[in-house]
């Protein structure tokens, strides 16, 4: 669905089908005892859609305390591929009626949600109860109701929960946050930050009830997330605009596009925007002694970055790599997750704001 970082895709590919061999099963066996033994934790992806696929399989082959162990799908064929491909034993790959079996397996000590929005929910709880640590992706859900059991479900199991924000593992996005929260140029004013692209009929990512929303759960989640850790702060209030419906069969469930207005601490105006019929990807911040932005944003490689004193460089990094490799080194070394269920059901909360404000076409304050 994304086509973020074609660089990065052909690469990941290349490397790939280089260092590709068709593993059979004794092969397998032998690669999870020596990845096991080395210390790594065992992760398995949940939904072989898009992202599992496309980033965070090849992902998990550059990665360093965790690696590909195990596999959730409702689809056999992808399975044998899988199965091959990444040298997965049969003992490794469940569908959703076995998933709950994956409690008895030491080879898995993390389970990765990478499902439609409103299926996230369900499997972090069901993962929480068969014993394993687990990473959501974003959104984490589609209501703050569902994250609040999905954090509690974790708690009880004495299990960690994270959510799979790339972009904290980004350069050029660390680079903003330094910039932005040390006030290196200043107190911010304004800042401002586009991500749409074009998103076509006949996926979730249209159907309300799966998505829970429209670009603003799949895009506008980015830009609220980098006007909160580029200024290190929460938003006070927001005022919401729907966009027009241009093709209102493609959206007759969801927003086609949306702009808001956070009031954020210390008078600082935020305006975000989103669509799945346009084409954008920019983040700007204007401070007191300069501006500062990344165009394009929000991708998985290629970002650019400008401030007052020229542009940003910074080595290429796999940010799934680094954000995986982070979680499971939290869990190693015992310390807190650095993107926590905590943090995912903030922003749920602040997506739900911004639809209030849209709705109701009234400033809603954020609590
Ligand atoms: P996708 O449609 O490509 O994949 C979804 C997968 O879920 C498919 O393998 C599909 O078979 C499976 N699935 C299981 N039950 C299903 C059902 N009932 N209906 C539909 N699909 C079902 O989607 P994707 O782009 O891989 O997105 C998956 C999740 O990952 C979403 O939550 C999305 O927001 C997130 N995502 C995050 C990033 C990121 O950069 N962090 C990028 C893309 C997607």
């Amino acid at each position: 669905m994304y086509d973020l970082g074609i660089a990065s895709l052909s690469l990941s590919a290349l490397s790939l089908f280089a260092g590709f061999k068709s593993h059979d099963e004794n092969s397998s066996k032998e690669r999870m005892r020596k990845e096991k033994a080395s210390g790594k934790l065992g992760i398995a992806l949940v939904g072989l859609g898009g992202y599992a696929s496309g980033q965070l399989a090849p992902a998990l082959t550059e990665t360093s305390n965790c690696f590909l162990a195990g596999i959730v799908t409702g689809t056999p064929e992808k399975a044998e591929k899988w199965k091959k491909q990444y040298g997965i034993p049969e003992s490794n790959i469940y569908d959703y009626k076995s998933f709950d079996q994956i409690k008895n397996n030491p080879d898995i000590d993390i389970i990765y949600v990478v499902l439609p929005n409103s299926m996230h929910a369900e499997y972090v709880i069901r993962a929480a109860e068969a014993g394993k640590h687990v990473i959501c992706e974003k959104p984490m859900a589609i209501t703050v109701d569902e994250c609040d059991k999905m954090i509690a479900a974790c708690k009880k199991a004495d299990r960690k929960l994270g959510v799979g924000y790339r972009l904290h593992h980004d350069p050029y996005h660390l680079e903003m946050m330094r910039l932005g929260q040390q006030k290196i140029h200043g107190n911010i004013k304004t800042m401002s930050a586009g991500f749409a692209f074009n998103a076509q009929k006949g996926i979730w990512r249209l159907d309300k009830t799966m998505a829970g929303g429209g670009p603003l759960m799949d895009l506008g989640i980015y830009c609220v997330q980098a006007f909160c850790y580029v200024t290190g702060q929460s938003p006070i209030s927001v005022t919401a605009q729907e966009g027009q419906k241009t093709d209102p069969e493609r959206f007759a469930t969801v927003e086609q596009s949306l702009t808001w207005q956070f009031e954020m601490p210390g008078g600082i105006k935020a305006e975000g925007f989103t669509s799945y019929a346009d084409s954008r990807n920019t983040l700007k911040v204007e401070a007191e002694r300069g501006v500062y932005e990344l165009a394009p944003a929000f991708n998985y490689n290629g970002i650019r970055g400008n401030g007052p004193e020229g542009k940003f460089s910074f080595p290429a990094v796999n940010q799934q790599a680094r954000q995986m490799d982070d979680f499971a080194l939290s869990l190693i070394h015992k310390r807190p997750v650095r993107l926590p269920g905590e943090m995912g059901r903030r922003d749920v909360v602040y997506l739900q704001a911004i639809y209030q404000a849209m709705r109701s076409g009234q400033k809603v304050l954020i609590r």
